[in-house]
């Protein structure tokens, strides 16, 4: 059984609520707030034979053979790697799922996540499933990123935004997740995952703060020259190139927040704020507004799983991080 957040109890009541369920839902919204737990859970409600009950039982046929991973009706399409796109030849074997009339009896069930990985053919193979319906078919739609979906498969689905949970919740929640942890390293986890609670737990688990400890102390050295961009490039080969991206992208955000408000509260984590500072006040406005186009139009290349050069890329980044301060 799918475990179940507390910040999903009135998005749980309206969806499994509905007197009548949709051919396809598209649950959308930030990654690491559970979407995934809530349309395992969803799917095994529609497939659970004891009617009546929103939540599935968990001892009837349908219900066990869910459980041991062997239920002929239910479908599950992902990448066959993690961080890889979901192929054509994938989508096209769940198409031929879609068709065949149920073994159980009950609904067939189909989940996909992430939605948004799958490549304009993949995605065109897989809007004639949801054109033509075909008998009691349930499609449950997972993205991270739906403004990267085709207009074509939104507008055939049931949108159900799935927000962040509050902060409260979050740290609530978090205290009983991560025990040994203390107050501020959950607020800075939170913060480092941008608010979702399930994001702070792995990147706890990948040793995040240990990686922006190793980054932070990286950026100083870069500015004081006391290392060059090649070498910090080499050091940080297991941080994922996406959390550097995010955290360059916000940090020349938090600059130029900076730089038009001079308010001391709004400079972020606390181990960048005195660096914050320092380039908020020796680089040109116009110098961060570059740096920082060009970091959002590399961290849309990383997003979209471009194939990069990652020591290229990075270095590409911290020389033009290292000449902010200065005139020209
Ligand atoms: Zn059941």
């Amino acid at each position: 059984m799918a475990e179940a957040y507390p910040w999903q109890d009135g998005l749980w009541q309206q969806l499994a609520g509905r007197a009548q369920h949709a051919h396809a839902y598209l649950l959308h919204g930030p990654a690491g707030i559970g979407k995934r737990a809530l349309a395992e859970r969803l799917m095994a409600s529609l497939l659970c034979q004891r009617p009546g009950v929103s939540n599935a039982c968990g001892e009837c046929k349908s219900c066990l053979l869910l459980k041991a991973g062997s239920h002929p009706d239910n479908y599950v399409l992902e990448p066959e790697e993690a961080d890889k796109a979901i192929k054509v030849d994938q989508v096209r074997d769940l198409v031929s799922f879609v068709v065949q009339t149920s073994q159980m009896g009950g609904r067939k069930v189909v989940l996909i996540e992430p939605v948004e990985s799958m490549n304009i053919n993949a995605a065109n193979a897989l809007l004639k499933s949801l054109e033509e319906p075909s008998g009691d078919t349930v499609l449950l739609l997972v993205s991270h990123q739906p403004s990267r979906l085709l207009p074509t498969i939104k507008s055939r689905c049931v949108q159900q935004a799935c927000p962040l949970p509050s902060e409260a919740m979050s740290l609530q929640w978090l205290a009983q997740a991560l025990p040994d942890s203390s107050d501020e390293e959950r607020v800075e986890l939170l913060t480092l995952a941008a608010g979702s609670p399930l994001a702070a737990v792995s990147l706890q688990a990948q040793g995040v703060r240990e990686q922006r400890a190793l980054v932070v102390e990286g950026v100083k050295k870069l500015l004081k020259q006391q290392q060059s961009p090649t070498q910090l490039a080499e050091g940080w080969n297991a941080i994922p190139l996406l959390l550097l991206f995010d955290w360059f992208c916000d940090w020349s955000s938090l600059i130029l927040r900076y730089q038009l408000t001079e308010d001391e509260a709004g400079l972020g984590l606390a181990d960048m704020r005195k660096v914050i500072q320092y380039l908020a006040q020796k680089s040109s406005q116009d110098k961060i507004l570059n740096i920082q186009d060009w970091i959002l139009a590399q961290r849309q290349k990383v997003l979209g799983k471009a194939n990069l050069n990652r020591v290229l890329l990075l270095e590409a980044l911290l020389v033009q991080w290292a000449s902010l301060p200065g005139r020209n």
